[in-house]
């Protein structure tokens, strides 16, 4: 049996057919449209395609934003045109198949946990650093999402009182320090203390620090640029200090490192173990969690949808009907 996972972000829309074993067998993707019919006819369109080529059994959508907590509506997503949009029930109805809604970073650490660096860990945490934090809980396999469907919010556990503004109105979030928004933030910091001419950054700032991306604090920073360099053991610091705290409150077996910064792994992960070592409570006295780093990169909200959506088409068979 075959399913598709769509992968519903701000920037595009992909969609994959996917089989049991988690492998992507074919890919479509388009940009994501503004207006939420636009977006629920680009799902529709994908589907299409991919259905013209394969046998599909159902439907996940890996959605960057809140879901409710049966799976079939959209709450709010910043960066997408749902409110309080049916939208599982509006697809299913025009394409004939199951659909199920999870938020993206569920679904992420669902394909972790499934297929990647948390395979059958008891309690697992997802932390995705991208232009914010992503973060995840999963208890023997089950998406835990508190009382009102919004937990975990990890990116915005505060670390550092009166810290750097946020986009949510607070100051100090981990994710503020701990990103790949943050790496250029620190990066920018630093530039005062270093003569332009002196590093690779500061010559391509150039007096502009729009110039400086998080993806290029990284390649500096790989070149051996001392000032990237810095930024980079400050965010390892800052991922040590905050998986800390999840520890304190989770004690998860494995913690998965994902989002595009993780694609710099070998630059801060020993840095960011030994600094969240040191630190977590009961030091020296208890188990570590693993850290690692995601093993599905790009593709696991695809694929972790797609995991949802063969339960879902699995209930039919037996059942006849979803859960
Ligand atoms: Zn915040």
């Amino acid at each position: 049996m075959l399913t598709v996972g769509i992968d519903v972000g701000g920037t595009s829309v992909r969609a994959g057919v996917v089989d049991a074993r988690g492998a992507v067998l074919d890919t479509t993707r388009a940009p994501t449209p503004t207006g939420a019919q636009a977006l629920e006819d680009a799902i529709v369109h994908a589907v299409e395609e991919l259905a013209g080529r394969h046998d599909v059994a159902a439907v996940g959508l890996a959605v960057a934003g809140f879901v409710t907590a049966d799976r079939r509506s959209v709450r709010f997503a910043p960066h997408l045109a749902w409110r309080g949009v049916p939208v599982a029930d509006r697809v299913s109805a025009r394409l004939g198949l199951p659909v199920v809604l999870e938020h993206d970073a569920n679904a992420a650490a669902l394909a972790e946990y499934r297929f990647g660096a948390a395979r059958g860990a008891h309690v697992a945490v997802l932390v995705a650093l991208g232009t914010g934090i992503g973060g995840a809980l999963l208890v023997d396999g089950r998406v835990f999402r508190g009382a009102h469907g919004v937990a975990p919010e990890l990116g915005h556990l505060r670390l550092v009182p009166d810290g750097r503004p946020c986009p949510c109105g607070k100051r100090g979030c981990w994710e503020r320090y701990c990103s790949g928004t943050a790496l250029a933030a620190t990066a920018v910091e630093l530039l005062a203390e270093y003569p332009a001419a002196s590093t690779v950054l500061g010559r391509e700032a150039a007096g502009d620090p729009r110039a400086v991306t998080g993806r290029r604090v990284a390649g500096a920073a790989r070149d051996g640029d001392p000032l990237a360099q810095r930024a980079m053991t400050d965010l390892a610091r800052w991922l040590g200090e905050g998986l800390a705290l999840v520890a304190d409150v989770y004690d998860p077996e494995v913690v998965v490192i994902g989002g595009g910064v993780s694609e710099s792994a070998p630059l801060f992960l020993d840095d960011a173990r030994q600094h969240y070592a040191s630190v977590v409570t009961g030091a020296g006295h208890r188990p570590l969690a693993r850290i690692r780093t995601a093993q599905l990169g790009d593709d696991a909200g695809i694929v972790g949808a797609a995991a949802l959506a063969r339960d879902v088409a699995m209930d039919v068979v037996r059942n006849g009907r979803p859960r």
